[in-house]
């Protein structure tokens, strides 16, 4: 295998698991458990220690487990785990007061058009105000650990009795917790945090926490989005695309009344480019995570889903199932899009952004 290609299968294998963190040397240790699973890779290469600044910031930006350089500790970014969350803030702010003092004051005194400029000024500061609050709760809302719902001491209701005779050895007395209700009737241990994964639950290595109902781990909320946080990060997305659209729109149509360059400064430019920028890549995420939401399957759950499609196009899965899905690709957890939505977005409107709704 050449240089190269080494590098390239390294890529993938990480890109494969970016909600795992590397720990281990040895990245031989790969297979099905995600406990065990091993993405860490060294390089001593002295022109790529030279890049550890660089290498340092992607992974704290991004939480993508970077190979390190020899002398730097796995997950050594994670000190800097704020940093996304202090990133997109300062974007934000940036962007609020270029929008409102650049470009719609300027659409006020020059073009005289106060009527615009109010609906421009109410409807921004309505989006942002919806956003400000999503994000937060988006970041400060836990998204629900296994942990928290662990049992101690014997089974005692009949689909834990099944799975527990076929899943415990009297090896393993650290098994005996209670099994979770399991739909699929195949819960599987944790290693790390030494419990059982209820169905859907997956460890991150980031987090060092298996989460229930794992969506993803993203560094942009300092976190994972799980059980407990999916709609408040469904809704901070919807928020954010549509500030995003909003600013975007409305500084073009501005850019054109004012003849471009003419009277747009390098603030009002950046705010324009920002917003499109924006409203094409997060508006592309949301609309992909809100039709991941509609057919019930996370992200990782996706991933997996789409990586099996393909072995099995080309007939290499030679019978393995990923967890959550029938022989034939049917997710199990799919109760129709209305009921999905239900599910993680609650079903009571008045109460979008109270806590008891799901
Ligand atoms: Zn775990
Ligand atoms: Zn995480």
């Amino acid at each position: 295998m050449s240089k190269l290609e080494r590098l390239s299968d390294r890529f993938l294998r990480v890109g494969r698991h970016p909600f795992r963190l590397c720990s281990r040397s040895n990245r031989d240790h790969h297979d099905q458990d995600d406990s065990k699973v091993c993405c860490c890779c060294h390089t001593d290469s002295p022109l790529y220690s030279k890049c550890w600044p660089f290498i340092f910031f992607f992974s704290a930006i991004t939480d993508y487990p970077m190979p390190l350089p020899k002398d730097k500790k796995p997950g050594q970014h994670r000190d800097w785990s704020w940093l996304p969350v202090i990133v997109v803030s300062s974007l934000v702010t940036f962007v609020y007061y270029g929008y409102l003092d650049r470009i719609v004051l300027v659409l006020l005194r020059k073009l005289q058009r106060m009527s615009q400029a109010v609906i421009y000024i109410v409807l921004f500061n309505v989006l942002f105000l919806l956003f400000i609050i999503t994000y937060g709760r988006a970041v400060s809302q836990p998204p629900g650990y296994a942990e928290d719902i662990k049992t101690s001491g014997s089974s005692n209701n009949s689909s834990s009795k099944t799975a527990t005779s076929q899943s415990i050895s009297p090896e393993e007395p650290k098994r005996s917790q209670d099994l979770p209700y399991s739909v699929l009737g195949y819960p599987r241990w944790c290693e790390s945090c030494q419990l059982w994964k209820p169905d859907r639950a997956h460890h991150c290595r980031v987090c060092n926490a298996c989460v229930l109902r794992m969506d993803h781990h993203c560094p942009w909320v300092n976190g994972c989005v799980g059980i407990g946080n999916h709609r408040f990060y469904i809704q901070f997305l919807i928020y954010v695309t549509l500030l995003a659209t909003w600013t975007f729109v409305t500084s073009l149509v501005a850019f054109i009344q004012f003849h471009g360059m003419s009277t747009f400064d390098s603030i009002a430019l950046a705010v324009l480019i920002i917003a499109g920028i924006f409203t094409v890549a997060v508006g592309t995420f949301t609309l992909s995570h809100l039709w991941l939401v509609l057919i019930n399957r996370t992200t990782i759950e996706n991933s997996q889903f789409q990586s099996w499609s393909k072995d099995q196009k080309s007939g290499k899965t030679n019978g393995k199932l990923i967890q959550g899905f029938t022989e034939s690709g049917k997710n199990v957890f799919n109760q129709g899009w209305k009921s999905n939505w239900i599910e993680i977005m609650g079903n009571n409107l008045w109460l979008w952004f109270g806590k008891d709704t799901v």
